[in-house]
């Protein structure tokens, strides 16, 4: 049966792709359906093209440091436009690579927007499809609030499309979003603005990271004003925005606005009512742990589920179910639980585990927390130091460490290794007992008093 499969994803993103890659590899027959490019968010309009962007404000930073090593050197600027078209022209490789890799794993691409037609039967431009299994990975789109002028301004999916380099800038929002374009923005040279509806960004982290942060992105130049909320938005004859705030004040001059609010999921075209799948009022799929939905036989993975948006989830959620329905494994599900996570701000966060406040309200005074503060060494011979911060967070009596939050330098690549060890359990006798790396940042995990 041509329009018949064993596992039919729909979205090609990071959920959807490895779903079908990992049935595929047990020997299903699998379909993918995709309206748009390749890779979903994280390839086209998320993690690649940001880190790209980190990268570029890494190098911008490098550069200002090298004087105090000694380079006598002379900036010339960024060529915005240079850096995009090479960006996209990466990106575009990567779609046409998940291009050939589904066709070397025999999963067919139907090309077009999917909508249940029955349970196991959907739609993708008046064709249907059927299929034993059917996985929603639609994830999601940024959301923009219900304020008079929104439009003017743009989105993180706007801020990939931008040809030139936009000079002055306003970023709402709180999460990661917000305070990596922020953050790498200021680092190129745009002048920033951050407004926050509360008086912090970054709410669930831990308090030491979000206030590290915000005090080195004030230092670094970016102009954070805290409780704004913005009640409409004017676009004058010259081009430039005007915010209205609540509290009266008004904020002008802006050639850029980003929303950077959190994002929606991606479910209200899917008519999830015909195939009877239940799905919460902000659009979220409740799946149980194996990431079974409501009606047998359709699964949910990924940010349309709502837990811990993020690709590494996605993708691991994803082959653990291709595992369960296709290898024999009934059993095997994701662990919610330790998800590390690296915001790529300036300098960088890594984290994993509770934070101290989560500790606290689980354990009580069985908690026992180590932090330190220090200037990189790298930093010894450069104009701008920022500091570096480090916590662990442990439980009991033997000092199991339940939480490491990291913010500075090389946080982003140091996390991995210490999330291994926080996930087999790791006391901090046993962080004690290892070796210590000289000179490195990383060293002062394992030697914390
Ligand atoms: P997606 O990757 O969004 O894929 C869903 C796919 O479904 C899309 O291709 C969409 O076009 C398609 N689709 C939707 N509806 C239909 C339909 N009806 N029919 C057919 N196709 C459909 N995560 C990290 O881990 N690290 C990062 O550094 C990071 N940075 C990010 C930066 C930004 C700016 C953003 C927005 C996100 C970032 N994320 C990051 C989050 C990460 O991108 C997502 O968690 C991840 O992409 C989720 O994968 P998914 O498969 O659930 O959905
Ligand atoms: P987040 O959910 O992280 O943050 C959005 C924040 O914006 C909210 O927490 C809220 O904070 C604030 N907010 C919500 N509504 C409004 C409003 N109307 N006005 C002003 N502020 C508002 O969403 P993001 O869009 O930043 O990112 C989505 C997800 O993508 C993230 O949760 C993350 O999982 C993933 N991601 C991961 C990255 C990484 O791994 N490095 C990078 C980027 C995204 P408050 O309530 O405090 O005001």
């Amino acid at each position: 049966m041509g329009n018949s499969f064993d596992l039919i994803a729909i979205g090609a993103g990071s959920g959807g792709i490895s779903v079908a890659e990992r049935a595929a590899q047990y020997g299903a027959r699998c379909a993918v359906v995709e309206h748009s490019k390749l890779g979903g968010t994280c390839v086209n309009v998320g993690c690649v093209p940001k880190k790209v962007m980190w990268n570029a404000a890494s190098v911008a930073h490098a550069l200002q440091d090298a004087t105090g090593y000694g380079f006598d050197v002379a900036v010339k600027g960024l060529d915005w436009e240079t850096l995009v078209e090479k960006r996209e022209r990466y990106i575009s490789g990567i779609n046409d690579w998940y291009g050939t890799y589904l066709k070397d794993f025999n999963i067919e691409l139907l090309r077009g927007k999917a909508r249940f037609a029955e349970p196991h039967c959907i739609e993708v431009d008046g064709e249907r499809y059927s299929a034993d299994h059917i996985v929603v990975a639609t994830g999601g789109f940024p959301a923009v609030p219900d304020v008079p002028g929104a439009e003017h301004g743009i989105t993180s999916d706007g801020f990939f499309a931008l040809q030139t380099q936009p000079r002055r800038v306003a970023v709402v929002g709180a999460g990661y979003i917000a305070v990596e374009l922020a953050g790498l923005l200021n680092c190129l040279g745009s002048e920033v603005t951050m407004l926050l509806r509360r008086d912090h960004f970054l709410g669930s982290f831990d308090v030491m990271l979000r206030e590290h942060l915000m005090e080195e992105m004030l230092n670094s130049g970016v102009n954070i004003m805290p409780q704004v909320n913005i009640e409409r938005v004017d676009r004058s004859d010259d081009g430039s925005l005007t915010l209205h705030c609540q509290s009266g004040v008004t904020l002008k001059n802006f050639d850029t606005l980003i929303w950077a609010i959190g994002r929606t999921p991606a479910t209200a075209d899917l008519n999830l009512a015909a195939a009877g799948v239940e799905v919460r009022d902000d659009g979220v799929i409740p799946t149980d742990e194996f990431q079974n939905t409501n009606v047998p036989g359709i699964y949910a993975v990924g940010d349309i589920t709502g837990r811990a948006p993020l690709t590494p989830v996605a993708i691991a959620a994803a082959r653990r179910l291709g595992d369960r329905l296709f290898n024999n494994q009934p059993e095997r599900r994701l662990e919610y639980e330790n998800i590390p996570t690296v915001v790529f701000s300036h300098p960088p966060i890594g984290t994993v585990g509770l934070s101290e406040d989560e500790a606290r309200a689980m354990h009580g005074d069985a908690v026992k927390v180590y932090s330190t503060q220090f200037t990189n060494m790298y930093h010894v011979l450069t104009e701008h130091k920022p500091q570096t911060a480090m916590k662990l967070v442990t439980v009991g009596a033997e000092e199991r460490v339940v939480g490491c939050h990291i913010i500075g330098l090389g946080a982003d690549e140091m996390l991995q290794g210490f999330a291994v060890a926080i996930k087999m359990g790791a006391t901090k006798t046993q962080f004690d007992n290892t070796v210590a790396i000289h000179p490195s940042s990383a060293e002062e995990l394992v030697t914390m008093r």
